[in-house]
């Protein structure tokens, strides 16, 4: 197998704590070697072993290639309108995911593919090496099912969100797309999906609902995550705790019984700045979960109607800027939190055995990312051992 060795890394985030004091796991003057997919050496340069092929870093900064661990991409048309209309001065609601559904219905599964992949290249450009991606724009058997197909072409974490909001079809008649989505749908979506989501909030879907969707997904062999706590409080994230969720995503209105059944759980707070920025709505309280134990993740939520960023530095900027999170806790969320969100050990750290998967600065530090926000510093990226950006 082909070995490479990336040497004269200035600063290399590893996210080991085999490597100093901090979670970052931190190596100063550092080396990787890769070996065929896998991160097969970490430590300092002078000791790293030889190679088929070297790269040399110039000093920058090296960190593990960010995990995106909720996004929409499955979807055609935009929401230029909308936004621009909320900008000047509406308030957002779920109603607006109409819009794509019926773009998205409307559009060949070339069409649907073909923006994917263009948002997936998008990302992968700015430092984003393992995504998940959902449904939840189709909102029929066949359409949701089409979806599912098309994203576990290009990613391993795919999510069954038939449960987005309530099809326009059954308007009148919600129980009965309850069912739709607990039987028949999930029956056809089952097979392309590791996950099962739902939009627990006001609007969408009501605690008892979420209940059933997630418990017939679970039946079904998937697992469970939630879109939790983001308009307003509710029952999303006591829900997500109680199914033994991966995640409880968004978790912008908490009270603190829900903030400790966050930290007394294995479920991880997702939080995606991305929305609350392109909402002006209120930031998300990381501070708050950090300080009670929560194990937080950062995402993008890329969507065209709420969050249209494929961009982590983006929020990891928010974040520390927003959100009370130290750079050093932003950039953990990103990569490791991604990771544990998604219950993966071979993503989210350069560590020997890990998938190589990494970013190259053109930075001294990792710090850089919130410092110098909107600058494109991510200027090269490994994937799966292969230089792909
Ligand atoms: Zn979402």
């Amino acid at each position: 197998m082909t070995t490479t060795l990336i040497t004269n890394i200035g600063s290399l985030v590893t996210n080991d704590p085999a490597h100093g004091d901090t979670p970052l796991g931190l190596v100063e003057n550092a080396a990787v070697v890769i070996e065929g997919d896998r991160i097969a050496w970490v430590g300092p340069q002078e000791k790293a072993p030889a190679a088929d092929a070297v790269h040399d870093a110039q000093g920058r900064a090296v960190i593990p290639g960010f995990v995106d661990s909720h996004s929409h991409l499955v979807f055609a048309g935009d929401r230029t309108q909308e936004f621009n209309a909320r900008m000047s001065g509406r308030s957002y609601t779920a109603g607006g995911i109409r819009t794509t559904v019926a773009a998205t219905r409307a559009a060949t599964d070339e069409e649907l593919e073909a923006n994917l992949v263009h948002h997936l290249d998008e990302a992968l450009r700015q430092g984003t090496t393992t995504f998940e991606t959902k449904s939840g724009y189709g909102l029929t058997v066949e359409d949701e099912a089409r979806a599912l197909r098309i994203a576990a072409r290009h990613t391993d974490e795919v999510t069954y969100l038939g449960a987005h909001i309530v099809s326009p079809d059954y308007a009148d008649d919600p129980a009965a797309y309850v069912a739709l989505v607990t039987g028949e749908m999930l029956d056809a979506c089952a097979p392309h999906a590791r996950w099962v989501d739902v939009f627990c909030e006001k609007g969408a879907f009501d605690g008892d609902q979420a209940r059933a969707i997630l418990t017939a997904g679970k039946a079904k062999g998937l697992l469970p995550r939630v879109h939790a706590n983001q308009l307003g409080y509710g029952p999303g994230v006591q829900l997500a705790v109680e199914l033994e969720a991966a995640s409880a995503d968004h978790c912008t209105h908490l009270t603190d019984e829900d903030v400790d059944a966050l930290a007394n759980s294995s479920t991880v707070a997702t939080l995606l700045p991305g929305a609350e920025f392109s909402t002006r709505a209120q930031w998300p309280d990381a501070r708050r979960l950090l300080d009670a134990g929560v194990t937080v993740a950062l995402s993008t939520d890329c969507n065209p109607g709420s969050s249209f960023t494929s961009s982590v530095p983006f929020c990891i900027a928010l974040a520390v800027r927003d959100m009370g999170m130290t750079p050093d806790e932003a950039m953990w969320a990103a990569t490791a939190g991604g990771a544990q969100a998604l219950r993966r050990e071979d993503v989210g750290r350069l560590a020997p055995g890990a998938y190589a998967d990494l970013a190259l600065l053109d930075a001294p530090s990792h710090v850089h990312l919130a410092y110098r926000p909107g600058v494109p510093l991510v200027s090269a990226v490994w994937r799966r051992g292969v230089r792909a950006a």
